[in-house]
Order: C-alpha cells, then sequence, then structure tokens
C-alpha cells in the first residue's frame, strides 16, 4: 500500500539501508539482483502473489534473510501456519506503531547475525546491551512502576498495572520499548519476568500491610513464559513467599501472544485461572483475536487498545464502535477496561459507552510503585458519574 509504505520509508532511512518494491515481481527481481538481504518486510495483500508467498519463495531462494509481514486483519490463518512452519518470523498488524516497527527490525537484525554466524556471539553492540541488561536484572537497576486503574461508576482505585523500568547507569531511565526485544532475543524474557512478578509481589504484601484497600496488581507476561512448562510454578512461588492470595494478583497477555497458539494459550490460561489468579487480555483490538476465540480462553478482563481510544472525543464512528465492543465483551461477562485515556472529553465518551475501567495518564502516569500508597491517600474521594 502507498501510504504504508511512503510512512515506513520515511520512518527507516536515516537507520537502513532500503530497497523498496511496488509488487512480489519486482521484489524476486531485488532479490536476485542485490540479494541477499538480512531482513525482507512485505504487506500481505498485492497484485499477484501474497505476501506469504513471497516470504515463502524469498526463504526458498535466500534462507538467511529474515522475513516479516504486514498483515491487514482477513488473512490471519495463512500467517499463522507461515510463522509455525518458518517461513515468516513475525507479523505486525496495521497501523503498526513506529516504535514496535524499530523494535521488530532490530531483533530481526540480530536474529540475522546469529544466523550467519553460526553460534558465535552477536556483534559487539548486542552482546554489550545483553550483558548490561544482564547485570541490570542482577544488580538492582530494574524499577517497578505502576498506573493505577479506576472505575468509572464508583471512580475508587481498583488496582494498578506493574510496568518495569530500567534505572540505566548512563542513559538514564528507560522505557521498556528499548529493552524488551533485547531481554527476548537474550533469553532474558523468563528472567525478567520472575523479577517483575516477584517485586509486584511485593508491593502487594506491603499494601496489604498498609491496610489499602484490597487492590489488584497486573504483570504483564510474554510468549516465552506461555511457552514454559514452569510458568504456574513461576508465578505461584512469589506469590507463596511474600503471603499474598492469588486473587491479587492479574496476568496480562497482549492479544497477539495467545493469537499464535490457541490451544496451547487456553491451557496454560485455565491452570492459571484455576488457580484463583486473573487473566486479562491487553491491547485488544490491534490484533486478531475475536469474540469467538475470545470465548475459549478462560479470561476475566479485556483491555481496549489506546487505538481505539485516541479519537473517539471527534469520531462519532469510533464511539458507536466502542459501544459495540462493550456490548459484546459484557455478553461473554467480561470486565472491560480502556487503555490511555488523555483527555477529559475521552473520559466522558468513555463512560457514557458503558466501559467498567480505565487507565490513563488523565488519572495518574505509571509512577515508583513506593509512590502509590502516598498517591492513594492524596486522591480527593471520587466525584459521582
Ligand atoms: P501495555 O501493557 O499496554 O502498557 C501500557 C503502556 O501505555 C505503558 O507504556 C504506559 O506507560 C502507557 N500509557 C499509559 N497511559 C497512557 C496514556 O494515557 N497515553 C499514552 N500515550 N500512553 C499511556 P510502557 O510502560 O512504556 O510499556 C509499554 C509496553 O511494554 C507495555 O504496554 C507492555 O506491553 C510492555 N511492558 C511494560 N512493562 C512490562 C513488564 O514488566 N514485562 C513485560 N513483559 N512487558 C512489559
Ligand atoms: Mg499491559
Ligand atoms: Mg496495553
Amino acid at each position: 500500500e502507498p501510504m504504508v509504505l511512503a510512512a515506513l520509508w520515511r520512518t527507516l532511512r536515516h537507520r537502513f539501508d532500503l530497497r523498496c518494491a511496488t509488487g512480489a515481481a519486482e521484489a524476486l527481481e531485488l532479490v536476485e539482483s542485490q540479494g541477499p538481504f538480512a531482513v525482507v518486510v512485505s504487506d500481505m495483500r498485492m497484485p499477484g502473489m501474497n505476501g506469504v508467498e513471497l516470504l515463502r519463495e524469498i526463504h526458498r531462494r535466500s534462507p538467511q534473510t529474515v522475513r516479516l509481514i504486514l498483515s491487514g486483519h482477513s488473512d490471519f490463518a495463512d500467517v499463522v501456519s507461515a510463522i509455525n512452519d518458518g517461513a515468516v518470523f513475525r507479523f505486525l498488524t496495521k497501523p503498526t506503531s513506529t516504535e514496535i516497527m524499530l523494535e521488530t527490525l532490530e531483533l530481526a537484525l540480530l536474529c540475522h547475525h546469529h544466523h550467519n554466524r553460526h553460534g558465535e556471539a552477536p556483534g559487539p553492540d548486542m552482546a554489550g546491551e545483553i550483558a548490561a541488561l544482564r547485570t541490570a536484572l542482577h544488580d538492582g537497576q530494574l524499577r517497578l512502576f505502576v498506573q493505577p486503574q479506576a472505575g468509572l461508576t464508583d471512580g475508587h482505585i481498583h488496582g494498578a498495572e506493574a510496568l518495569v523500568r530500567w534505572w540505566h547507569p548512563e542513559r538514564g531511565l528507560l522505557l521498556p520499548g528499548h529493552f524488551l526485544a533485547i531481554a527476548e532475543a537474550a533469553g532474558l524474557s523468563l528472567a525478567l519476568t520472575d523479577w517483575v512478578l516477584d517485586a509486584a509481589c511485593a508491593q502487594l504484601r506491603w499494601w496489604r500491610d498498609l491496610d489499602l484497600p484490597s487492590m489488584r496488581l497486573a504483570v504483564n507476561i510474554t510468549a516465552d513464559d506461555l511457552a514454559d512448562p514452569a510458568f504456574l510454578d513461576r508465578v505461584r512461588g512469589p506469590l507463596g513467599r511474600h503471603g499474598v492470595p492469588a486473587e491479587a494478583l492479574e496476568l496480562e497477555l497482549t492479544e497477539g501472544v495467545a493469537v499464535v497458539d490457541l490451544d496451547r494459550a487456553a491451557e496454560v490460561l485455565r491452570s492459571i485461572a484455576e488457580h484463583g489468579i486473573r487473566v486479562s487480555i491487553d491491547d485488544f483490538g490491534t490484533g486478531y483475536a475475536s469474540m469467538g476465540w475470545l470465548r475459549r480462553l478462560p479470561v476475566s478482563k479485556l483491555k481496549i487498545d489506546r487505538m481505539f481510544i485516541d479519537d473517539i472525543a471527534d469520531d462519532p464512528d469510533a464511539y458507536h464502535f466502542l459501544v459495540s465492543l462493550m456490548t459484546m465483551a459484557h455478553d461473554l461477562r467480561l470486565t472491560t477496561l480502556a487503555e490511555g485515556i488523555e483527555t477529559v472529553a475521552q473520559m466522558k465518551q468513555v463512560s457514557r459507552s458503558g466501559c467498567d475501567l480505565v487507565q490513563g495518564f488523565l488519572l495518574a502516569e505509571p509512577m515508583p510503585a513506593d509512590r502509590f500508597p502516598g498517591w492513594l491517600r492524596e486522591r480527593l474521594p471520587p466525584a459521582p458519574r
């Protein structure tokens, strides 16, 4: 699509050496004449050949090239099978953010390097980054931030989401967008989740000792966690160590993760839910989840992605879409939360839509976890809706 292509080009041309093709035949010609390339990004729909077919062909001709696909919603089954058999490395949903695009490209390049060096250590930069992150994990450079979540009917704070930060000795406070891909590529995802789970349970313990009204804290988990047979034990460990009931913990699973292997996700989530731990679907609406799909997963909450909130105050269609999402979610007895509320106008519309909970800068920006009790105390009593 010309618009997507132009936007990608603007974002990436300063950082990477790019070639551009406007169709499958042209792309294959480029691969033959100027390849091999490190990474190929393809749109799903094109005249002639679809994106998956193109990437399969490139895989055949140039196996060392890492292949990414930008996909529209309708072609999901194809993309999943291509990911499962290795023809496609990652899919990016449209519209994708610059940050996610860059993160994915960096990850793809890292994998390309690994592949080409046959088990040799990754390049000096990446090796340095990985070593620094390892140090961060073990030397206490990670920080737990939390962002409150409020009920729309009563205005009460129901809990918060745990968001990890890296207090880097030279670069200052880093957001997860700067290091999650490195963690994943370096096999540090599980260690990172374990750190966050432990820090989150420690906070929950402290909040209970302070007699805060019962709060739930949500922790983001990854695809690697879901694939780990020991995952349930890794969650129950910190709960037990800090003496926190399972009901106080919630796990957030981003929509795309559960989608890739629904059966596996359903099985793991069921065992988690049986232990009384809540599960919510994060970033809902950015991937391919359907309501039918949701029915098969034991989840209790839907977090509606910021994308659907952004123009809610100006665009009646956006508002009506949110209302229909609410109806469907409530039919499935799911609690709904709108992410990324930044303005009073957005808050009004979200409130009218029947949504249950909100989270966003308007209510509070993410704060160091130990400030949360003070923030809660200073907060004015909620105004009735
Ligand atoms: P997420 O789970 O969807 O978290 C919400 C993100 O939106 C957070 O970014 C938060 O700071 C930001 N946000 C909240 N309210 C607003 C708002 O009103 N406007 C805008 N523009 N943004 C808002 P953050 O902390 O940078 O985290 C980004 C993503 O990184 C998270 O998205 C989550 O997927 C991942 N992440 C964060 N912490 C962890 C963690 O401990 N473990 C793992 N595996 N992933 C994490
Ligand atoms: Mg989240
Ligand atoms: Mg989210």
